[in-house]
């Protein structure tokens, strides 16, 4: 595709890293890797209508791209550094381009992370980004680590981003509720601060893209343990409180996807330390329920009832 095209694109993002030897413009990049690191790669593709609605502002949608991405390196505990983007778009759009350039940089900037190639083709708006970054050797965060009797934590506020689709969906009267929501879909906050606070403390860890009792799910399923989780706990925001009642609320925050938060299993003896090196880096963590010995996740009810879960969230080709 056009050579301007990707221009454009790399003026909007270059960080000047040294460890890019070769960057945008040859045939690969070349990448030096810092001594006594472990690499760590994401690759997650957005497609338009599936994973943004139709009509979502260019910026939001390369904030987004990029977003999803970190958070998956979030949830393994590593710091970024370096990113490839492969663009399909219906035609050559400088607009578009400018603008989502704009608002992938916006987020690259603040971790210096670089865009170091990609490749630029025609057809239905689709997005893949592909991420990497570094952690020290062994100490990568995964979803098998869970232990009976560890606390189950998740960072920020749950439900959001499913509120805010609910929102856009049903069109809504504009209200700064309905704004927050929906800005919580379009620009999720990848809790890179968090992952690697948590590399020493934390056992399992996993962010959530497909709904909490989906991921949830996942870390029980890897670790061979189940959870309970109490609804009363679930951090809601006071903008999902005061659009939705009880009920649809508790449904968002266990089942929506989209909020990329961090969900986390901690020791008993790491439970404090946590919450407040959590609590510095201004996300905080709530502890929401524990490990226990079995499978499967179960949510206890407001008078200690265990809850009926219909849905375990969003899971592609379900429907
Ligand atoms: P090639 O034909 O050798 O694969 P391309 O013409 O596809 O090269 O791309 C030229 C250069 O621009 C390469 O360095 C490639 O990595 C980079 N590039 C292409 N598209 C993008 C994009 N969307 N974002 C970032 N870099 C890109
Ligand atoms: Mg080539």
């Amino acid at each position: 595709m056009e050579f301007s095209l990707i221009e454009r694109i790399r003026q909007r993002t270059a960080q000047g890293r040294e460890d890019v030897r070769v960057g945008i413009g040859d045939d690969a990049a070349v990448l030096s890797m810092p001594a006594g690191q472990e690499q760590i790669a994401a690759i997650d593709t957005m497609v338009e209508g599936v994973h943004f609605p139709v009509g979502t502002a260019p910026a939001d949608i390369g904030w987004k791209a990029l977003a999803v991405n970190l958070s998956d390196l979030a949830a393994m505990g590593a710091s970024p550094a370096w990113a490839l983007l492969a663009l399909t778009m219906p035609q050559a759009d400088a607009d578009f381009v400018d603008g989502f350039a704009e608002g992938f940089a916006q987020l690259a900037q603040p971790y210096r992370l670089a865009l170091i190639g990609g490749d630029t083709t025609r057809g239905a708006l689709t997005i893949s980004v592909a991420v990497h970054g570094f952690a020290p050797p062994g100490k990568a965060l995964t979803r098998d680590a869970a232990c009976v009797g560890d606390a189950v934590f998740v960072t920020g506020t749950l439900g959001d981003a499913a509120a805010g689709l609910h929102c856009l969906q049903q069109r809504l009267p504009e209200s700064a509720h309905s704004s927050y929501l929906i800005e919580r879909l379009n620009r999720p906050t990848p809790r890179i601060a968090a992952g690697i606070a948590l590399r020493d403390a934390a056992h399992a860890c996993i962010d959530v893209s497909d709904g909490l009792l989906a991921d949830l799910g996942h870390i029980c399923h890897a670790s061979g343990v189940g959870a309970e989780i109490d609804a009363a706990l679930l951090p809601q925001s006071s903008a999902l409180l005061s659009l939705y009642d009880d009920a649809t609320a508790r449904d968002f925050a266990l089942s929506g996807g989209d909020d990329y938060e961090l969900c986390f299993t901690v020791p008993a003896t790491r439970v404090a330390e946590v919450s407040a090196d959590l609590a510095r880096l201004g996300c905080g963590a709530t502890r929401i329920g524990r490990i226990v010995a079995g499978e499967g996740v179960r949510v206890r009810g407001a008078q200690g009832q265990w809850l009926e879960t219909l849905s375990s969230g969003w899971e592609h080709f379900s429907a």
